[in-house]
């Protein structure tokens, strides 16, 4: 079945589905226009199932549903950490775009040096080795870091957590990231510090200086927030109940340490972290969360959103120049 520029295996879907008795499907928003049409497939095929239309950032995005007994995600691959977690189970159909490695050539000008680091993310990922040998035939010398426990593919990196990346980087001259969007490259340029070069294979453009010009954009956006950061009073930190983000351990370490420095702080536990921040009457969040929404979604908040990396550095535990990705590992 194609789902705008991506395929998914029919047959894998119906095996999924038919696994459970109440089937809730559930997929990222780009693919949810099709939502209807594969209802109406498993429909024909005697699945009765209901659509889960609200977030789904990624594998991470998932919490309980009443009065069902399996989620089919569309769309993205599992974190394998979670297997035996997702509650209600959750089979994962991943859909991928095919396109031809060769288009990768054009990225060779902007690559800097010989030894180059190959990373993905998933729609993209099943055609990394064949991205590897045309780099070595061309004579590079190409490396794939390994995955983590969050990451189901070598060479897979996510917004949170760039593992196969920080492998490798000290043996690399510079990454070649073949996917779509800026975060991911963005996020890869600032936790490594390696130049890299985007190759978009629905596109087929390429990227280099668009991003490093994000990432000082960001990096900027970061440190005036850390700055208002440091006049607040009263911290609120969040944190979520979403299975792959969830991190109140980590959070009442924050609130120890807020409490030593002098400050007030309480954990608020958010699912959804949007405008609401700026009403509940806190000086300044820092969110436990997905790392990317402090980032993403800066122009919505009025009070400084900030990662537990960037808390650090507001109470003096850690220096501006030892600014990092906030990561989840
Ligand atoms: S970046 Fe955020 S949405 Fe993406 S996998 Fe990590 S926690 Fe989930």
């Amino acid at each position: 079945m194609k789902l705008k520029y991506y395929e998914i295996d029919e047959k894998k879907l119906l095996q999924e589905a038919k696994k459970g008795k109440r089937i809730a499907i559930k997929m990222p928003e780009g693919l949810q226009p099709y939502g209807y049409e594969i209802l109406q497939f498993l429909k024909e095929n005697g699945i009765d199932a209901i659509f889960l239309a609200d977030s789904c950032y990624g594998a991470c995005d998932f919490r309980k549903v009443e009065g069902i007994d399996r989620i089919v995600c569309i769309g993205e691959a599992e974190m394998p950490y979670l297997r035996r977690k997702y509650l209600p189970p959750v089979s994962f159909i991943e859909a991928f775009y095919e396109f031809n490695a060769d288009f990768i050539g054009k990225a060779l000008p902007y690559l800097e040096g010989n030894r180059i680091g190959l990373v993905s993310i998933t729609p993209f990922i099943h055609k990394l080795e064949e991205c590897k040998e045309y780099l070595e035939k061309r004579g590079y010398e190409v490396f794939i870091g390994r995955k983590s426990r969050r990451t189901k593919y070598d060479g897979q990196i996510l917004g949170c957590d760039f593992t196969s990346a920080m492998q490798i980087t000290s043996i690399i001259d510079s990454f070649l990231f073949i996917g779509d969007g800026m975060f991911h490259p963005v996020g890869l340029y600032i936790a490594t510090k390696k130049p890299v070069v985007a190759a978009n294979p629905i596109s087929k453009e390429i990227l280099r200086e668009e991003i490093t010009n994000a990432a000082a954009k960001i990096i900027k956006q970061r440190y005036a927030a850390m700055a208002k950061a440091m006049e607040a009073e009263k911290y609120g930190i969040i944190v979520t109940d979403k299975i792959g983000q969830h991190r109140l351990q980590l959070a009442k370490k924050i609130l120890k340490l807020i409490e030593k420095k002098g400050k007030k702080g309480c954990i608020i536990m958010m699912d959804n972290i949007d405008e609401k921040v700026n009403y509940l009457g806190f000086d300044c969040y820092v969110s436990t969360a997905c790392p990317r929404v402090a980032i993403d979604d800066a122009d919505k908040f009025e009070k400084p959103v900030i990662t537990p990396i960037e808390l650090d550095i507001v109470l003096n535990e850690r220096e501006w120049e030892n600014y990092e990705f906030d990561q989840i590992l």
